[in-house]
């Protein structure tokens, strides 16, 4: 009787060994998949190197689901334009139709500069804006950002000289991803960048993905990685974020907040920043407007945001 009761539990035993055997093996079957997975959605990107956002294919609307969380009676709104810009250079591909979009001619960008300087604009970054949402610091009385997204080459080699011949200063939304690429600034030239002294730097992914409707881990991902390359690679603080193609959800606002993100921005025409908007601020294309034709254009009062 002894003896069948051992063999009894001896059977359960190594019935229970297999299975947590097959359980243990399908976890790591699930692990090295997810790995797997992960390294090739990164190459992939990596690979690519691609930017395709224009100002047709911009986002334009607040989200449906982020509006609705917008509370109409709050009174603490800033009228901060924000001025959008990419490249800054003479194209030399008259075919790069994408290119001459998105591109202003670095004459008329100093013009602009001059413009808003002698208007008596003060130039702030997103860093410090985030600071005055944040009641930590006093909005000068005619405040402006000037940001520029992708991190070209030619924010070291055109852009950089003019902000210090005026001494303005901006924010740079940078794919850390694509840093050293061939249509990109290299680390060195990000140095000399962050080494004026004039140039908040924020993340904008690592491969410059549209994050609206993706899964949470790649989310998390391109938000948290981007933020953490360029701290750790240049030993800066990275407090804005500024999303690719201005595509956002609820949900990459939540993964923007949780990685302790001040602001974002976003390509929402529109001039009023708030706490309320903080992770959606409204952004202008100055297009090649100078003189008094951008002082009227930012003056104006009929940009709808929501
Ligand atoms: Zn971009």
């Amino acid at each position: 009787m002894k003896k069948k009761k051992a063999k009894i539990r001896k059977k359960r035993n190594s019935i229970k060994k297999t299975r947590s055997h097959s359980s243990l093996l399908s976890l790591l079957i699930i692990i090295i998949v997810i790995t797997v997975g992960f390294h090739f959605y990164k190459f992939i990107h990596h690979e690519i190197r691609s930017i395709v956002e224009t100002p047709k294919t911009d986002t334009k609307k607040v989200p449906e689901e982020v509006k609705g969380k917008i509370s109409p009676n709050y009174s603490e709104v800033y009228r901060v334009p924000i001025l959008l810009y990419h490249y800054v250079e003479y194209v030399a591909d008259k075919r790069d139709t994408i290119r001459q979009s998105l591109n202003i001619n670095p004459n008329t960008f100093e013009l602009q500069v001059k413009t808003l300087s002698d208007a008596g604009y003060i130039f702030i970054t997103a860093k410090e804006l985030g600071e005055v949402i944040g009641g930590q610091r006093e909005l000068p009385k005619k405040p402006i950002l000037l940001t520029f997204d992708d991190g070209h080459w030619d924010f070291d080699t055109v852009i950089l000289p003019i902000l210090k011949k005026y001494h303005a200063k901006a924010t740079a939304y940078v794919v850390p991803g694509f840093l050293n690429g061939s249509d990109f600034l290299t680390d060195e030239q990000l140095r000399d960048v962050i080494n004026s002294h004039l140039v908040d730097v924020g993340a904008h992914t690592v491969h410059h993905v549209y994050l609206k409707g993706k899964i949470l881990p790649i989310v998390q991902y391109e938000v948290n990685q981007s933020k953490h390359m360029l701290e750790n690679k240049f030993n800066i603080k990275v407090s804005s974020f500024a999303y690719p193609g201005g595509a956002f959800d609820q949900q990459v606002i939540n993964v923007i907040k949780d990685a302790g993100f001040t602001t974002a921005v976003t390509t929402i025409p529109g001039v009023l920043q708030s706490e309320q908007n903080k992770y959606f601020l409204f952004r202008l294309r100055p297009g090649y407007r100078t003189g008094n034709e951008l002082l009227n254009y930012l003056n104006q009062t009929q940009f709808k945001p929501y």
